[in-house]
């Protein structure tokens, strides 16, 4: 499932340029992850770095968006046309 980020961001960006598929953004009020980019990783790496970035721990996985791990690495595969 794609990951997401919680109000509590203080917009450090730590996390932006970390992420493989460029999933992240500064949003209006926090940075955000777009659902359709991120593949918690998956293909990239065994887990999420912006998680093991992110100095407040306000990145959590998103209830909204489950997918599980083939269904991630197909996303991985059409992102990065492989
Ligand atoms: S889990 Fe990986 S792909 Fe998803 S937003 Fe974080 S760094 Fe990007
Ligand atoms: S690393 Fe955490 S606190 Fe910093 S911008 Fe990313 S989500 Fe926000």
């Amino acid at each position: 499932m794609a990951l997401r980020i919680t109000d509590e961001c203080i917009n450090c960006d730590m996390c932006l340029p970390e992420c493989p598929n460029t999933a992240i953004s500064e949003g209006k009020k926090v940075y955000e992850i777009d659902a359709h980019r991120c593949t918690e990783c998956v293909g990239f790496y065994e887990a999420p770095t912006c998680m093991a970035v992110c100095p407040i721990n306000c990145i959590e996985t998103d209830p909204e968006h489950v997918e599980d791990k083939a269904q991630l690495l197909e996303k991985f595969k059409a992102l990065n046309i492989i």
